[in-house]
């Protein structure tokens, strides 16, 4: 979203120069110069509170309202409308104090394209914690990360827990080969050639160890993170900096590599990875400082392939 106050300021410098210019130039030059204020701040009609003016000579608003009246209706007391917020409401506590829900980000991915015209097809959806995906083979959920005053998430994938077809079971019940076995290994019942139904759960094993891998980005802190990142086969996470830069980290709202490191050791992960190095480090110094702490440390390469 635009800053009013720094719209303010390049439009009132435009403004000053159009004012103080020779109007015997102007007239010179047969052009017609006018004054005109434009935007300060938004009243309640949606527009700036000098910024008709603007709209009559430029044609559009020169910032996006968060809400706007709806001035359709002639005969009757006007209702607010999405502007760049598409959701509102007033904090029971405190009446004074609205809260707003943007969809800036939205926008902004559907510009790349344009409507309908993405290479694939796009669903757009407000991330909230908990599970965002379901894709059968594996489900992807987000969870809070804590990073200044930004709504972050981290990003956990799990592998849904495989269940293996009993060969001894199978047998016992004689289930022949063929379709009916690959129906009973992906959870359906089946029906037999003379009549008998074999429920899966007669036929399948327990449930095996989910693979998990969890992504965090830029994060503030590790605290709060272990719920959701515990027993990761896989944890990528920043480590931008050294504990001799601790203050920088915090300055900048990122972790240190022993930050890092001590999530990993005190959360039973198999594996490290660092990312987001500070420039003023060797990967060498970071992957010290967390070996130490939790020795399948490792920092990541452009393009490397790992699996879990
Ligand atoms: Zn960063």
């Amino acid at each position: 979203m635009f800053c009013p106050l720094s719209w303010c300021g390049a439009i009132a410098g435009l403004i000053v120069g159009g004012l103080i210019a020779p109007t015997t130039s102007a007239r010179a030059a047969g052009v017609l110069t006018v004054a005109m204020t434009a935007g300060d701040l938004p009243t309640t009609t949606g527009n700036p509170d000098q910024g008709f003016e603007g709209f009559r000579f430029v044609g559009w608003n020169l910032y996006d309202a968060l809400i706007n009246w709806d001035l359709s209706q002639g005969d009757r007391a006007s209702d607010i409308k999405p502007g760049l917020a598409t959701e509102w409401h007033i904090d029971p506590a405190n009446h004074k104090r609205w809260i707003f829900t943007l969809d800036v980000v939205v926008r902004m991915l559907g510009g790349l394209w344009g409507k309908g015209r993405a290479p694939i097809p796009l669903a757009l959806v407000p991330l909230t914690t908990g599970q965002v995906l379901d894709v059968g083979d594996f489900t992807i959920g987000c969870f809070p990360v804590r990073r200044r005053e930004t709504d972050s998430f981290g990003f956990c994938f799990e592998s849904r827990a495989p269940r293996h077809l009993r060969p001894d079971r199978l047998a016992a019940l004689g289930v022949p080969d063929g379709p009916v076995r690959k129906d009973l290994a992906e959870g359906k019942p089946v029906m037999l050639d003379d009549g008998r139904t074999v429920d899966p759960e007669h036929v399948l094993g327990p449930a095996e160890r989910r693979k998990k891998l969890v992504v965090v980005g830029d994060t503030e802190t590790t605290q709060g993170l272990a719920e959701w990142v515990r027993d990761a086969d896989l944890l990528v996470i920043e480590a931008t900096f050294l504990d001799r830069d601790s203050l920088i980290a915090r300055d900048y709202g990122h972790l240190t590599a022993a930050e890092a490191a001590t999530l990993a050791a005190t959360n039973n992960f198999q594996l490290l990875i660092l990312t987001h190095i500070s420039g003023r480090y060797g990967d060498e110094e970071i992957l010290a400082v967390a070996t130490k702490r939790f020795p399948n440390s490792r920092v990541a390469n452009d393009f490397d392939h790992i699996v879990i």
